[in-house]
């Protein structure tokens, strides 16, 4: 922020002040190893640093593209809702910020609903885009929840929550804090309708939204590394007056103490949902997970190199496809047990009193 960006009106305002997101040239640096990026590489490996593994944040498009049958999926117009119910000012106007949001990222609103075929069973989508507002929730998120649920139920498809967000919007005080509530009666729709619902925790999961619809997925999968939690680390480290471990609030340490069933890499996410969605809807899929090739293009020069390798690849992939699928049978025995333990402990306690 300069002195020039106090006088200029905000639609050029974001021209002036947001280029630090346009890449200075087509390298990167990885924020885990600093090992260079060449952006080329880095898409086709999904944002995946190729030297030490790192998850870098990934757009919605790609995510959808890499997730769907043939990158082919119906993006859903999300329900209309007020704009600005408290007529919000802090050091910018809300609708400015706002308006902000969406030149910057040529979206309506941090969520995108998204519907399709995965191994050609039917999904619904609502995945959040964290550079828009951080991907906080207002009535607008909410309204999108709601409304992805209820074509999961009326597709009769698997619901897939992907959220990446810093929590409620504070811009809409009370009415962002609603969506929390409202959210987990969406998610329970699906859940009364008998069908899957999944979160894909991707970094960051925080604030409202990781205390509402984001924990109570039949299935939670999160990103490798990712930073998934309620308040912030400092802020719980002064109430509770202790030191936390170096890996707290991260995807592998939630792992260890229950709160999230899988960490998946980005590579294997396709065939990991697709293999769940079968298991849990008890229908098979009718197309070969390993068939979306991921992002489309720009990579048409690269793809010859790796075909050479295609048959070592197809047999070492069919392996890990057999024990994921083990993996994905065993986390819904998992829950399934502890579903029975959870009504056996009612019973007891029933009986006791
Ligand atoms: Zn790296």
């Amino acid at each position: 922020m300069n002195w020039l960006s106090n006088f200029i009106p905000p639609r050029i305002r974001s021209f002036v002040s947001e280029q630090k997101e346009v890449p200075d040239n087509l390298w990167q640096k990885c924020n885990a190893c600093e090992g260079m990026l060449f952006h080329r590489d880095l898409a086709n490996n999904h944002n995946v640093c190729y030297h030490c593994g790192h998850h870098l944040r990934l757009s919605v498009k790609s995510r959808l593209n890499m997730l769907f049958d043939g990158g082919e999926y119906e993006s859903v117009e999300l329900p209309k809702v007020a704009h600005d119910p408290l007529k919000f000012k802090d050091r910018k106007k809300y609708v400015d910020r706002i308006k902000e949001a969406q030149t910057k990222t040529n979206l309506k609103e941090a969520v995108t609903i998204a519907r399709g075929k995965m191994g050609g069973l039917p999904v619904v989508f609502v995945a959040f885009n964290f550079r828009y507002m951080g991907g906080s929730m207002g009535a607008a998120v909410g309204e999108a929840i709601v409304k992805a649920a209820e074509i999961a139920v009326k597709d009769k498809a698997a619901l897939i929550a992907v959220p990446a967000s810093g929590g409620a919007r504070m811009q809409e005080g009370m009415i962002s804090l609603m969506q929390m509530p409202r959210s987990i009666i969406a998610v329970e729709m699906v859940k009364d309708a008998k069908l899957p619902y999944i979160v894909i925790l991707t970094d960051p999961t925080t604030g409202g939204v990781s205390a509402s619809f984001a924990m109570v997925g039949d299935i939670h999968i999160a990103e490798p590394g990712s930073m998934i939690g309620f308040a912030g680390r400092r802020v719980i480290e002064e109430t509770v007056r202790e030191t936390l471990p170096d890996d707290f609030q991260t995807a592998e340490y939630l792992l260890e103490h229950g709160m999230v069933d899988m960490v998946v890499e980005r590579k294997e996410m396709r065939k990991t949902l697709v293999n769940l969605i079968s298991i849990m809807t008890q229908q098979p899929a009718t197309i070969d997970p390993d068939d979306n090739g991921g992002p489309k293009g720009g990579k048409s020069s690269e793809s010859a190199p790796a075909n050479t390798n295609a048959k070592a690849e197809a047999s070492e992939n069919g392996q890990k496809a057999s024990t994921q699928a083990k993996a994905a049978l065993k986390a819904v025995q998992n829950i399934s047990q502890n579903v029975e333990d959870v009504k056996g402990h009612g019973a007891a306690q029933a009986a006791g009193a």
